[in-house]
């Protein structure tokens, strides 16, 4: 089962308890996959492709409208992929009845989103149960919820973003998708909309995802650090190859002989190690302090006779 699935049968079981949220949420999964049908409206539809969101969507038209007449059809398309389960409410005033409730809902004042708080999850979590998706947090982190209507998909946004989510939206052939893609704020989605298993995976994932990625940023950073260290020991050979060739080491102080010799008897060593084999010991910059004394007069050395 893909991770999206599980999220969703995990939120298709979630029943809030308050009156205003059940209509809240039976909204979203009308006005992202429902209608009104037939002539005189008599059918009010709900559509959902899996079984247990029916089984939600009946449970809830059930729990608020107990004497309202209901029927479930189920439609398995010819190429035999797509299946589509039908939540009905029968009758021109039944319809009419939910359908009015659903306008009724106390909106805010300046914004195209539900008044209260609570609602406002609800209806993120039908959005999410009719029309949303969520990527395995291996692969990517990646939520959307998809609608063909503009107006609707600006609605999903600004009631995100009124719960501070803060999603993209893009259209793509004739739908309007508004996404997440930052790892942070689909688990801030997941918790407001109750997907408490899955939030916990997804936490899992990512916090393994960073470790590995903080794991493989010091390994970068050793090796870095180690080709530095190489770079500047070859540098420092040639150094010493040039001195022994041009003039002869004996010529060099004791202190700056005793390094250079050292050095090459120790090519991979880091200062600190060729710090401690030197005798008496020295500091770690000390040696550095004397292999610049030697690059030096190496440098001078070169300047003195090119040629050579
Ligand atoms: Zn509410």
């Amino acid at each position: 089962m893909s991770f999206s699935e599980e999220t969703r049968n995990e939120l298709a079981r979630v029943i809030p308890t308050a009156r205003c949220c059940r209509l809240a949420e039976l909204s979203a999964l009308y006005e992202l996959d429902g209608f009104l049908l037939g002539k005189n409206n008599q059918y009010l539809d709900f559509n959902n492709s899996s079984p247990l969101v029916a089984r939600k969507i009946l449970l809830l038209v059930q729990g608020l409208y107990p004497q309202l007449p209901t029927q479930v059809l189920f439609i398995r398309s010819r190429t035999r992929r797509a299946q589509r389960y039908t939540v009905r409410v029968l009758g021109s005033s039944a319809a009419e009845q939910v359908y009015g409730d659903f306008k009724k809902q106390k909106m805010d004042q300046e914004r195209p989103i539900l008044r209260k708080k609570c609602c406002r999850r609800a209806f993120l979590r039908g959005a999410f149960l009719s029309r949303g998706s969520v990527t395995n947090p291996e692969k990517t982190y990646h939520l959307e919820i998809s609608t063909e209507q503009s107006s609707l998909a600006y609605k999903i946004l600004e009631t995100m973003d009124s719960l501070t989510i803060r999603a993209g939206l893009i259209q793509r052939k004739g739908s309007f998708l508004a996404y997440l893609k930052d790892g942070q704020q689909i688990v801030n989605f997941l918790n407001l909309v109750g997907a408490d298993t899955a939030l916990l995976k997804f936490e899992n994932v990512r916090v393994l995802k960073e470790m590995r990625n903080q794991i493989n940023r010091l390994v970068n950073c050793e090796t870095a650090n180690v080709d530095k260290t190489i770079t500047a020991a070859l540098t420092q050979l040639e150094d010493i190859r040039l001195i022994e060739n041009r003039i002869g080491l004996e010529q060099l102080p004791p202190k700056l002989r005793m390094v250079a010799e050292l050095r090459v008897q120790n090519p991979y060593a880091s200062l600190q190690e060729l710090a401690n084999l030197m005798a008496p010991k020295m500091s770690k910059s000390g040696v550095n302090y004397r292999l610049r004394q030697i690059r030096a007069k190496a440098e001078q050395l070169k300047n003195l006779n090119p040629k050579f």
